[in-house]
């Protein structure tokens, strides 16, 4: 039997409900449950996948080339369960499928309406491919009160009556803000916001009240009485040291014994949790610190970069390293000499973007860590500038560029017009759409024997370092570094170490005789996990300590 866990959020938006979701999924696993989480976001886009990630932050890619909301990759980093397309919806992408139906006739000269028609399609999507998991939990983007999420929370309302008795459970995440004027903590938003969800007919049987600082019981009784919950089901979500604290702080509060009750399971077997406290354990005692420099455009919005400070959180777990992040803003190093300021770091990270401004910041600084031996990472965009880079500075081509920047005298790196996936060939033209339509998702990549990554990838998976690994990332990229050029490169020492498996599509570059110089065109970031760090995320994190050790 398949249960169902919806999660709303009150108040304010950020309070972690993303992570709430994320933390009990985990929390339900470690008691030996299957788990499957998802995220219902009611903006009007059809996925994030257009949208600037400083308006929405990263966009995450899964395996099947959808583009989601990062919440998913918290639930793929805390469950390690692979999120699917079927994960994530968007009022926009039901609102397609409905329009497409309507053009079709199969509303058969009915009026289509948001209940039913928008309901149903919204309910559909949470039941759809649940077969065999024990908990589906499902998560409302934004606050409750808000015009776009009402068709959302009345699907789920529905799902209440139309599942049997028993298999759904509503947890609602609310804020309890501390005014020091009245040197009080106060209740009255979470009543207000209950109230609000109580009014479009939902009650929440558990209460995640989110504070910075203990909320005394007779607040929690307050909360109880007001909300019309049980004082058990008032559950302090105080904030915690790291993200991967959650589950074990929010386990304390009895969060997933009182979710667990409301289905009415009071014998669960108790939570393993020991690999998070080891987790933890880790995080508390790094011995060092490590130094990395974080070369991007959207450095003033951390969400923009998600996964990949978390990426690099894990690389230092590998290493037993604390990682001190410097979001740089890479046309800052546009001005002369500016790009001494990384000077003093242990390694350098230029990561994925999109579009001229910037680029010759990131390119400087590709030359800074190519030419100091400094550490180097490039992905996906990041490795796209350091082949320009090389393409310049070492094979003597000034005009190298990338046409996603306009014409240049050599497209080192250029638009993708075609590309296999599986046995489909891919067609791309420069006016086609822009949503949905870059390389996206999984695909292989030939290693070759002997190179850098492929000794990296085998000590990550316990292969054979002696033959070329056929690996699988995640991709999202509209342009490509033009393999006409490989030869002039790899004359001058950047090596073509990882190819798609037809030879055509260059996925990845590493400098010969440079401590670590490695760009990937797909995002490693993606598939790391703080159990199983990304092996090229351990492997570069290692080498900044080598750095860190040689200053
Ligand atoms: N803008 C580049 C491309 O489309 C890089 C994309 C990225 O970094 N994700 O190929």
């Amino acid at each position: 039997m398949t249960r169902y866990i919806f999660i709303t959020g009150g108040v304010v938006s950020s309070l972690g409900k993303g992570l709430a979701s994320a933390a009990l999924g985990a929390l339900l696993q470690a008691r030996g449950y299957s788990v499957r989480l998802r995220k219902l976001d009611p903006y009007l886009n059809v996925d994030p996948g257009t949208m600037s990630p400083t308006q929405h932050g990263e966009v995450y890619v899964t395996d099947d080339g959808a583009e989601t909301d990062l919440d998913l990759g918290h639930y793929e980093r805390f469950t390690g369960v692979s999120s699917r397309q079927s994960d994530n919806v968007t009022t926009g992408r039901i609102y397609q499928q409905i329009l497409a139906k309507e053009r079709r006739g199969d509303y058969l000269g009915r009026t289509v309406q948001v209940i039913p028609h928008v309901t149903d399609a919204i309910k559909e999507f949470v039941l759809n491919e649940t077969e065999g998991t024990d908990f589906i939990l499902c998560e409302i983007g934004g606050t409750v009160g808000d015009i776009e999420s009402l068709p959302f929370l009345e699907a789920i309302r529905q799902l209440g009556n139309d599942l049997p008795r028993g298999q759904t459970a509503y947890v609602h995440a609310t804020l309890v803000p501390y005014i020091a004027a009245a040197g009080e903590l106060k209740t009255k938003p979470t009543q207000h916001s209950v109230k609000e969800l109580r009014s479009i007919g939902i009650q929440p049987d558990v209460l995640l009240c989110r504070s910075d600082r203990e909320i005394p019981l007779h607040e929690q009784r307050k909360i109880a009485l007001f909300c019309n919950v049980r004082e058990s089901a008032v559950i302090q979500a105080l904030d915690c040291r790291s993200i991967y604290e959650v589950p074990l702080a929010y386990h304390a509060e009895g969060f997933d014994s009182e979710v667990l009750k409301v289905f009415g399971i009071d014998d669960a077997p108790p939570a393993d949790l020991t690999r998070w406290r080891e987790i933890n354990g880790r995080i508390e005692s790094p011995e060092g610190t490590v130094k990395i420099a974080v070369v991007g455009k959207y450095t003033d919005l951390q969400d923009a970069y998600k996964s990949l400070g978390e990426a690099l959180v894990h690389g230092g777990l590998a290493n037993q390293v604390k990682v001190e992040l410097q979001w740089i803003e890479s046309e800052t190093f546009e001005q002369p000499d500016a790009v001494q300021r990384l000077e003093g770091v242990d390694g350098i990270l230029v990561p994925g973007g999109f579009g001229e401004r910037g680029a010759e910041g990131k390119i400087a600084a590709a030359t800074f860590a190519r030419t100091k031996n400094v550490p180097y990472f490039g992905i996906c965009f990041g490795m796209q500038m350091a082949v320009i880079e090389a393409a310049r500075n070492l094979a003597g081509l000034p005009g190298a560029s990338s046409t996603e920047f306009g014409a240049c005298d050599d497209p080192i790196v250029g638009l993708m017009t075609e590309w296999t996936e599986g046995n489909l060939l891919q067609t791309r033209g420069l006016d086609d759409d822009k949503g949905g339509t870059m390389r996206l998702g999984k695909y292989d990549c030939q290693l070759s024997t002997g190179s850098k990554v492929n000794a990296i990838y085998a000590n990550g998976a316990a292969g054979e370092a002696g033959s070329g690994l056929l690996i699988s990332e995640r991709h999202r990229h509209r342009y490509e570094v033009n393999i006409n050029y490989r030869a002039a490169l790899e004359a001058v020492g950047m090596r073509f170490s990882g190819l798609s498996p037809d030879g055509a599509l260059p996925e990845i570059v590493e400098l010969e005789g440079h401590p670590w110089f490695i760009g990937v065109q797909f995002h490693p970031e993606l598939k790391s996990k703080p159990f199983e760090p990304h092996p090229l995320f351990a492997s570069f994190i290692a080498a900044a300590v080598d750095q860190m050790r040689l200053v």
